[in-house]
């Protein structure tokens, strides 16, 4: 199985995962890249995999299933008109014509039923975890979301994350607001903006690298506590009073 990316719009990706002819498309919000790429690769969709209801995230599930009929799997708990296979925590994805398999992560906060898919060393997480970044709470709480990055994070360090958006610039320039210090997040700066000078993708990154330059996903770190209760004027109690304090900030960083 190998792994590649479409751009969509200004800054989405879609994951195709190929194995010979079949494609799997993660999260197509539009059609038309990945129509042109099945016709130019005389390739099939053997399925779509959905992380949440959004539409730059299943705009394209439409025009794809009218021309490829294909299982959509996706939450069961988002409203997603055309899934076939609804999911939830624990479930396992084979798509059709593949050996790998993935298995399902419920991880609510940037919607209530946002799921993730994980196996053979990747992750797919739509708009949970991006590079250096999170999704925005729209519809869950930030315990929630602090749950959900929480238990993504457990996940071996090896694994490589394929976010569904080119977020890791901007969010880095917010990172370093937070953690000035990190010789780690400095680093990755500096190579993040080599790639971007040349409009190259910054992933997938991995887990590893995440949890060490993440500001999300440090929030039992004392530099970034101290940087959050700094930056709101109040005590915050643990990790998740942290979190919530970080998605305020960020919401409003310029
Ligand atoms: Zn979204
Ligand atoms: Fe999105």
């Amino acid at each position: 199985m190998d792994i590649q990316a479409l751009r969509a719009f200004e800054d989405n990706y879609i994951w195709l995962l190929r194995e010979g002819r079949c494609v799997v498309a993660v999260d197509p919000g539009d059609d038309s890249p990945v129509l042109r790429y099945l016709a130019d690769e005389n390739a099939s969709l053997a399925a779509i995999l959905l992380t949440h209801h959004h539409g730059d995230h299943t705009g394209g599930v439409a025009g794809l299933i009218a021309r490829h009929p294909a299982p959509v799997y996706g939450p069961a708990n988002e409203p997603i008109a055309s899934i076939t296979v609804p999911l939830r925590e624990g479930d396992t994805v084979i798509p059709p014509g593949f050996k790998e398999n993935f298995r399902v992560l419920e991880v609510p906060g940037h919607t209530r039923g946002h799921i993730a898919y994980y196996g053979h060393g990747a992750l797919f997480c739509g708009d949970t975890l991006f590079g250096c970044g999170c999704g925005r709470l729209f519809e869950g709480t930030a315990e929630q979301m602090w749950a959900s990055l929480s238990k993504l994070a457990a996940l071996p360090p090896d694994t490589k994350v394929f976010c569904a958006h080119e977020y890791t610039q901007s969010n880095i320039r917010f990172a370093l607001a937070v953690e000035p210090g990190n010789v780690t997040l400095q680093e990755r700066a500096g190579r993040v903006a080599q790639l971007r000078a040349s409009e190259q993708a910054t992933v997938p990154c991995t887990l590893a690298e995440e949890c060490e330059t993440n500001p999300f996903l440090r929030c039992a770190e004392a530099e970034v506590a101290a940087s959050a209760a700094r930056h709101c004027g109040t005590r915050l109690a643990g990790p998740n009073e942290v979190f919530a304090a970080l998605r305020e900030w960020k919401n409003s960083f310029r």
